[in-house]
């Protein structure tokens, strides 16, 4: 039996049996690794590092989308960041009120692959009429592209080292809040606070001189080891990230949303983090 081993820390990983290799391949920007595991179904690898499988998926997608949709409240356009598998823009794609969805993917291979092999996390999103898709980097969009600001925007992209790193930059965070309408919201995948640290500080000194509020919060995915993500948030509201737990539950109940892992509770609790993450921000 063939082991996938992921390489993301020093002295700590995972293993997960390949039960069936569907496909490998050296794309234009990075290793690229779909297999099939006895538990967490079909996993999809980029650079080494577990991306998402079919299994926990619905964990990350659900509050990547849900929190800042359902806190910003009837959001017409979205601006996806990577995100190649689809989950996230099925997720997105749930909320009536969203109008038109730009996602800006650098990897046509990973989107096509996703379709293949893993054609439950888009579930024919890349089809609807409201997507438009650029196959592009994400940093040199969001710093130059001329487009209607949006509502939200979702960064989901791979950890900071090859294509990923410049979507953890200053200049990518600055480009992103030119994107946005007043209020509007950031989100961002920020890495595994017990394992990365210095990705939860880096991203809290380089995203806070472009927003009122910049805060984190934390969901458990098993093949996301170690422990919580942080998910970085920025918006100039400082209200919308403290929603009385009331007006989710009106908003999730309107959405006719019927989640696996997000509730209005876990979403006003994921901004409640444990001390070790605490103490890490500057206060
Ligand atoms: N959920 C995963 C996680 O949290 O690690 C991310 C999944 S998604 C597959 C990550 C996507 O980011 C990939 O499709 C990758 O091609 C894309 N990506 C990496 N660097 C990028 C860049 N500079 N611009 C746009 N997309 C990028």
């Amino acid at each position: 039996m063939s082991l996938f081993t992921e390489t993301l820390s020093d002295g700590y990983g995972q293993s997960l049996s390949i039960d069936e290799l569907l496909f490998e391949q050296q794309t234009d920007h990075q290793h690229l690794i779909i297999f099939r595991n006895r538990f967490f179904g079909r996993v999809m690898a980029l650079d080494g590092i577990v991306q998402t499988t079919e299994r926990d998926e619905f964990i990350y997608h659900e509050m990547m989308v849900h929190v800042p949709m359902l806190a910003f409240g009837a959001a017409r356009r979205v601006l996806i960041i990577g995100g190649g598998d689809g989950g996230i823009l099925r997720e997105v794609l749930k909320h009536q009120s969203v109008e038109e969805v730009v996602q800006v993917e650098i990897d046509q291979a990973v989107i096509d692959l996703c379709k293949t092999f893993l054609p439950n996390h888009s579930a024919g999103a890349f089809d609807d009429p409201r997507v438009t898709i650029n196959i592009a980097d994400g940093m040199a969009f969001v710093c130059e592209a001329d487009i209607e600001p949006f509502d939200v925007i979702i960064s989901d992209c791979t950890d900071p080292i090859g294509p990923g790193e410049v979507l953890f930059s200053s200049e990518f965070y600055q480009g992103c809040k030119r994107l946005l309408n007043p209020n509007g919201v950031f989100v961002a995948q920020n890495g595994v606070v017990f394992m990365q640290p210095e990705e939860l500080i880096n991203t809290q000194h380089r995203l806070s001189p472009y927003f009122t509020d910049t805060r984190f919060y934390g969901v458990a995915v098993p093949t996301y080891i170690g422990g919580i993500m942080a998910l970085a948030w920025g918006c100039d509201d400082l209200q919308i990230s403290k929603l009385d737990i009331s007006l989710l539950q009106q908003r999730y109940q309107a959405s006719g949303l019927n989640c696996r892992y997000y509730t209005p509770a876990v979403h006003a609790s994921a901004f409640h983090l444990p001390a070790y993450v605490q103490n890490l921000l500057e206060p």
